[in-house]
């Protein structure tokens, strides 16, 4: 991947620079797009380089500062990669967004296998945690920083196909509480984005479903599925200097609200 061209962007994140994980599609490419849009360097990254390739090529196209590395974030090595990338290419960094997440199988908690369960809690808990201890000591040296993590509805109103993967989701939401307790000290805000149903490749097997869907809009308060879109404006937030009050928080964009 080439440096990336840096233009003089102005916006809320100017100067900043934003590690987004699983940003090559969906949610994660949209929230790439918004903080690049917001005049923040992004380091774009996915397991798959033709992917890397094509969304660094779009987003470039467009003006953004934008480089790319690949990066499973279940990979020790992958994120050693990713931080070099960023230090190389940017200089440092200054936001973290954990939005890669995996849900392999369909099916019940209980009748998930271990090789199910430690590829969930790898990487859907595990990676979140370990990228953002890699990344910390350079977030420090450049004074706090910001971190989203990505969770899901699951995690409040959990569905019965995604056992699992639900358990791995409220677990960031525990995670999102420790980390910001831990890290405020140095300046570091953690909080977290919960997505309700988004339209991408990774939720298309229940969007397509008739009687999920027809379930999914008699408790939907919208009546509507959610955009990718629909979820930057709140990272874009979090992660400016409107939000420096603000950690620790999980905040829900799924067209209802789970909870009181
Ligand atoms: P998506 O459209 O399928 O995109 C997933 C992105 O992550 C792709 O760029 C993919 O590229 C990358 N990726 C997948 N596994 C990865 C891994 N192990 N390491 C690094 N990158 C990886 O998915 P999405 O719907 O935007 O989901 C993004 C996040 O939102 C997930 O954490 C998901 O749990 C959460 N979420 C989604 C919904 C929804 O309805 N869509 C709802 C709630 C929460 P490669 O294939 O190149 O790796």
């Amino acid at each position: 991947m080439g440096i990336p061209e840096r233009r003089s962007m102005s916006g809320k994140l100017s100067n900043r620079v934003a590690v987004v994980t699983g940003s090559t599609d969906g949610i994660g490419f949209a929230i790439a797009r918004r903080l690049a849009q917001d005049g923040a360097h992004v380091v774009v990254s996915s397991r798959k380089q033709q992917n890397v390739d094509r969304a660094v090529a779009i987003l470039q196209t467009e003006g953004l500062s934008v480089t790319g590395t690949v990066c499973h974030v279940g990979k020790a090595e992958d994120r050693e990669q990713l931080v070099a990338t960023a230090l190389e290419h940017c200089g440092g960094i200054d936001v973290l967004v954990c939005n890669a997440g995996v849900n392999p199988v369909v099916g019940s908690t209980l009748g998930s296998s271990e090789q199910v369960w430690d590829k969930i809690l790898s990487v859907n808990v595990k990676a979140p945690a370990l990228l953002l201890s890699q990344l910390l000591p350079h977030m420090e040296k450049r004074g706090g920083g910001s971190v989203i993590l990505v969770s899901s509805i699951a995690a409040y109103t959990p569905s019965v196909e995604l056992g699992a993967y639900n358990v791995s989701k409220t677990a960031l939401l525990g995670l999102t509480k420790t980390l910001a307790l831990e890290l405020a000290m140095k300046g570091i805000r953690v909080n977290c984005l919960v997505p309700g149903m988004i339209k991408t490749n990774f939720s298309k097997m229940l969007h397509k479903d008739e009687v999920f869907w027809k379930r999914f809009k008699e408790n939907q308060r919208l009546q509507r599925i959610g955009q990718p879109e629909d979820c930057v404006g709140l990272v874009s937030f979090l992660c400016s200097p409107e939000a420096s009050y603000i950690t620790g928080e999980s905040i829900v964009v799924a067209g209802f609200s789970p909870r009181l």
